[in-house]
């Protein structure tokens, strides 16, 4: 099958093609990427699906989601296990809806996401390819402990809950160790340890910071992704690039709760939803948290750091899984649409170790595909009109 289109976007944040096209093998790998004619030529009698003024991109990674969160949906009292599955199954759907066929999910109920990746290998249910911490780690009455992340204190009860969630499956850990105040909750000696007991596994991890000194500290424990780093300093920004540690700002999760909690409180809207109440609390944080992105996004990313989309996003009744929104702001803020592209594409595949499977158009890996209407190098809202979304060379979305 050949897959043609006006323009592609390779995914290493430089490369388009202009009438270009991908050729998808038997088994679902991208057998060749070049310009349309001549891949027509080396491939005669192949099905060519013709996509016109579009652009095809790798699919898309999400690196910051949490498909089992649940605790802002209305009728809490309802969630057992099995209305909690059938919530994540319907997080799945929206990403590949989206054109997402890769996410990091960073906590979720403990083997919720080992579960579904199963049913998915097995046929059972259609998810993108998961990769997943289990719950997360706090200190005990740290930031997510009323959320289900499970509470941990001291190097080695930490130290063993690592083992643990090794032990049962998971791909990443993710430890928190920031809320809304300017004090961290870990200790370095803590962190320090967490860092040491993943990296001698070889296994990745990624933090919650968010405010100072914790984003310092998690700096120099070692951590692989620091996740929002809101009130991160250029010096940090620097320090984290020289030391290959990457950065998931999650710009559209702060700068939603701010505008969404300002709606609610200038209009006196219902605080009934537990989430929403909180997040109103919170505003005096969101306020300042939405402007550090909006002014420092750009230097930041001049610094060569490696910058990862990421939505995290968990109110109720906010868009789900919103990453294109987080390209808008990373192009609105500064960047081009094709860079942008990349940290959701090539950047995320390298974070990951995945440069052999997917996160570029390159002949060998899986044909995780996202085609969308119009010029998406020039334009980055193209990327809110799907056409059509490819996992593995099959068609799992067309419109
Ligand atoms: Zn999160």
């Amino acid at each position: 099958m050949i897959l043609k289109a006006e323009h592609l976007i390779l995914g290493d944040g430089k490369t388009v093609l202009e009438q270009g096209a991908v050729c998808v093998d038997s088994e679902g790998k991208i057998k060749s990427v070049g310009p349309s004619d001549q891949i027509e030529r080396q491939n005669p009698g192949e099905e060519v699906r013709d996509y016109g003024e579009a652009t095809i991109l790798p699919g898309l990674f999400d690196m910051h989601v949490h498909f089992g969160y649940y605790y802002s949906q209305p009728g809490l009292s309802e969630y057992d296990d099995y209305m909690v599955a059938y919530y994540a199954l319907k997080q799945a759907a929206y990403a590949l809806d989206l054109g997402i066929t890769t996410v990091r999910d960073l906590a979720s109920p403990y083997n919720l996401c080992k579960k579904m990746r199963m049913a998915g290998e097995a046929g059972f249910i259609e998810v993108p390819r998961i990769f997943h911490t289990h719950t997360g780690i706090c200190m005990t009455g740290g930031h997510g402990h009323e959320d289900g992340i499970t509470e941990v204190d001291g190097v080695w009860p930490l130290r063993k809950e690592i083992r643990r969630q090794l032990r049962d499956g998971a791909d990443w850990i993710k430890i928190l160790t920031s809320n809304r105040e300017d004090f961290p909750e870990f200790t370095q000696e803590e962190l320090n340890a967490a860092v040491d007991e993943c990296h001698r596994r070889g296994v990745k991890t990624a933090v919650h910071a968010g405010t100072q000194p914790a984003i310092q500290m998690c700096i120099d424990a070692g951590f692989d992704t620091i996740e929002h780093g809101t009130f991160m300093t250029l010096a940090q920004a620097e320090q984290m690039a020289e030391n290959n540690q990457a950065w998931v700002p999650t710009i559209t999760a702060y700068t939603y709760l701010y505008e969404y909690t300002k709606r609610l409180i200038e209009e006196g809207g219902d605080l009934s939803n537990p989430i929403s109440a909180r997040a109103v609390k919170d505003q005096a944080f969101f306020e300042p948290a939405a402007n550090a992105y909006r002014d420092h996004f750009k230097s930041f990313y001049d610094t060569g750091v490696t910058v990862l989309a990421g939505s995290d996003m968990v109110l109720y009744g906010a868009p789900p899984l919103p990453i294109h929104q987080e390209l808008a702001y990373m192009v609105e803020y500064g960047i081009t649409p094709v860079q942008a592209v990349a940290t959701a594409t090539g950047n995320p595949s390298r974070v990951m170790g995945l440069e052999k499977v997917t996160g570029f158009l390159h002949p060998g890996l899986q044909a995780d595909l996202l085609v969308v209407q119009g010029n998406a190098a020039e334009d980055i809202h193209a990327l809110d009109q799907v056409l059509g979304v490819y996992l593995g060379g099959r068609r799992v979305r067309e419109n």
